[in-house]
């Protein structure tokens, strides 16, 4: 069966109090502001409009949580790297995000969103940094901006960098979306895997 192909809005969290319990192994979606999550997680669901977050800078930053059927849950975390962000807000969102990365047991691995053509900045280096030996899968987006040759160097490059798995992506040419799915699947069939 495919788990990605029922979604549904289960609960907004802006602190470890409200989370919702844990339930089905969860699969968290991260990245910089823009480049490109909510497009990803859209076309990896199949459907036009799911995440419904805040983009606007300087509001409260949400996690939001998704329930995909009574397998999995998808966990929306806020995005990150807006140029002008108060550090009061940056503080808001490592501790949020942190906190959730590190303690939440049913956690079964994040996926990082980079821009291909600008990966690995200094917050996603911090975010990885976060996940200790949680599963972790890079998306390269916007794939379809690169040409052939630019998309294997780039690949090549993150792949040497980096302890997990990486591909390339495009909501527009729908690029690795089959290939994400099954890995996110493989995650989800992991004996025992309710997390960690
Ligand atoms: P988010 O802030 O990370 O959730 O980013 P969005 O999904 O809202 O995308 C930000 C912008 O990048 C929008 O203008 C999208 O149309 C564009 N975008 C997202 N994914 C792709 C992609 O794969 N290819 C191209 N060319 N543009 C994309």
């Amino acid at each position: 069966m495919n788990a990605f192909s029922q979604a549904t809005f289960l609960a907004s969290s802006g602190s470890a109090a409200d989370r919702p319990p844990p339930g089905p192994p969860e699969i968290a979606f991260a990245g910089r502001s823009n480049v490109g999550k909510s497009s990803a997680i859209n076309a990896l669901l199949g459907r036009k409009r799911l995440a419904f977050t805040s983009k606007t800078p300087g509001r409260t930053q949400t996690i939001n949580f998704f329930s995909l059927g009574d397998r999995a849950r998808l966990v929306d975390l806020p995005g990150y790297g807006f140029a002008r962000v108060p550090k009061a807000m940056r503080a808001q969102w490592q501790a949020l995000v942190g906190d959730y990365v590190a303690s939440r047991e049913t956690l079964a691995g994040v996926v990082v969103i980079m821009d291909a053509r600008h990966p690995l900045t200094p917050l996603d280096a911090q975010l990885i940094g976060f996940l200790g030996d949680l599963p972790l899968l890079v998306l390269l987006s916007k794939a379809d901006k690169l040409t052939r040759p630019q998309q294997a160097a780039a690949l090549k490059k993150m792949q040497a960098e980096l302890d997990g798995q990486v591909m390339l992506f495009s909501s527009v040419t729908r690029q690795g979306v089959e290939e994400c799915r099954s890995l996110l699947e493989q995650w989800l069939e992991k004996p025992g895997s309710a997390g960690r």
